[in-house]
């Protein structure tokens, strides 16, 4: 029997190489703005400027920075006010749509996001802002963009490594999908085609970063990731790379790169279902595997060790993430669990729990 409540959440999502301006002229005059902010991370910038010259009184904000500080929302915010903005657009990371987001939390401005990375924060309705080291989140209708202007000749300038690292983190949101809380077949269904856009498009962008049906593969699949994980919600691969990434500070989409196949191994005896999809999307005969083989060919961060995590750590980290492993997790969970996992993350070695023993 197939029972299931399932969320869509509505935006306008504008896909095509070169059109950013066009697109994005074509939605400030359908939504009627008159001033408008583009909030624009350091590499976007002249992008940005280019950009604000084309849209009538337009000004452009650049001092974003990682996770949304308060006080850079707050800024960001007095300068929204003094202008008077009634449209925000960012343009850049998951870093310049959170701080887009803090200024339309508060002043309910909508946004156009144009996102240059694979975070997918576009495409969900989940704000972030940090105060003293500690970030908080939640959910508002408020900063979901009404509309995604999606480019990738804005992508070709994200350095390999970020790229590959920023996909994997869009992989994740796939994955995790299928046992995230609101897991339901909709979700599952984009996760699945997220999956094999991603398995498509990733190798060829680690190949050659200017690859353009690379790049396009890869950034449709981000989008589908994000969307996936908007319904879903966080499973509990995103609630161990929440916890990390909150309480010792570790880069976002490295975290989820090196933390994936972990989680993957440890739910594959409890979820084989999940499994034979994923594993289908990669191409493959199993999804362990077949997740291994793609993060060879990418070279994929492998170990916490490599990007802040002290091994001192582990114990604290495996008791602040059991209290919020998700009840809908396939697969009992206990601290043994996840020390060990976070044991073999932190080493970056081939997982050793969960692959043969449910
Ligand atoms: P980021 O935005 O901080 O960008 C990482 C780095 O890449 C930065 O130095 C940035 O300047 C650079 N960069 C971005 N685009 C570039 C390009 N095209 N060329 C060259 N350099 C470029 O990092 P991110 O991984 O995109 O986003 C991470 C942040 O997003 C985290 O704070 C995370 O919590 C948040 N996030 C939020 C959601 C949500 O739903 N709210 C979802 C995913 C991520």
């Amino acid at each position: 029997m197939l029972t299931f409540t399932h969320r869509t959440l509505g935006q306008r999502v504008l896909f095509g190489e070169g059109m950013a301006a066009e697109h994005l002229l074509a939605e400030v005059n359908r939504l009627g703005a008159r001033s408008v902010m583009l909030i624009a991370d350091l590499p976007q910038q002249q992008r940005a400027r280019g950009l604000a010259d084309r849209v009538p009184r337009a000004v452009v904000y650049d001092r974003v920075r990682p996770h949304v500080p308060t006080e850079t929302a707050d800024d960001a915010r007095t300068t929204a006010r003094a202008h008077e903005i009634d449209l925000l657009v960012s343009v850049g990371g998951g870093s310049a749509t959170g701080l887009a987001k803090a200024v339309a939390l508060t002043q309910g401005i909508p946004i156009v996001a144009i996102p240059t990375t694979y975070a997918g924060s576009e495409a969900t309705d989940v704000w972030g802002i940090t105060q003293s080291s500690r970030k908080t989140t939640g959910v508002d209708e408020r900063v979901l963009p009404v509309s995604v202007i999606y480019d990738v000749e804005l992508t070709y300038t994200l350095p390999v490594d970020l790229s590959v690292a920023s996909g994997l983190n869009a992989l994740a949101h796939c994955i995790d999908s299928m046992w995230a809380p609101r897991t339901d077949p909709i979700n599952q269904a984009i996760a699945t085609e997220g999956i094999r856009a991603l398995t498509a498009g990733l190798p060829a962008v680690k190949e050659d970063p200017h690859h353009q049906g690379g790049r396009e593969q890869t950034l449709y699949g981000a989008y589908l990731s994000a969307v996936a994980f908007a319904s879903a919600g966080s499973g509990m691969h995103h609630k161990i790379c929440h916890v990390l990434g909150g309480a010792y500070d570790l880069p976002h989409a490295q975290t989820h790169a090196v933390v994936l196949p972990y989680v993957l191994a440890y739910l594959a005896p409890a979820a084989p279902a999940a499994l034979d999809r994923i594993a289908s999307a990669l191409g493959s005969q199993d999804a362990v595997s077949g997740l291994t083989a793609l993060r060879d060919r990418l070279d994929a961060p492998r170990a916490l060790k490599n990007h802040g995590f002290e091994e001192s750590a582990i114990e604290e980290a495996a008791q602040l993430i059991l209290p919020v492993i998700p009840e809908s997790t396939p697969r009992p969970v206990t601290v043994d669990d996840l020390t060990q996992l976070l044991r073999d993350a932190w080493a970056g070695s081939t997982p050793t729990i969960g692959v043969n023993t449910p």
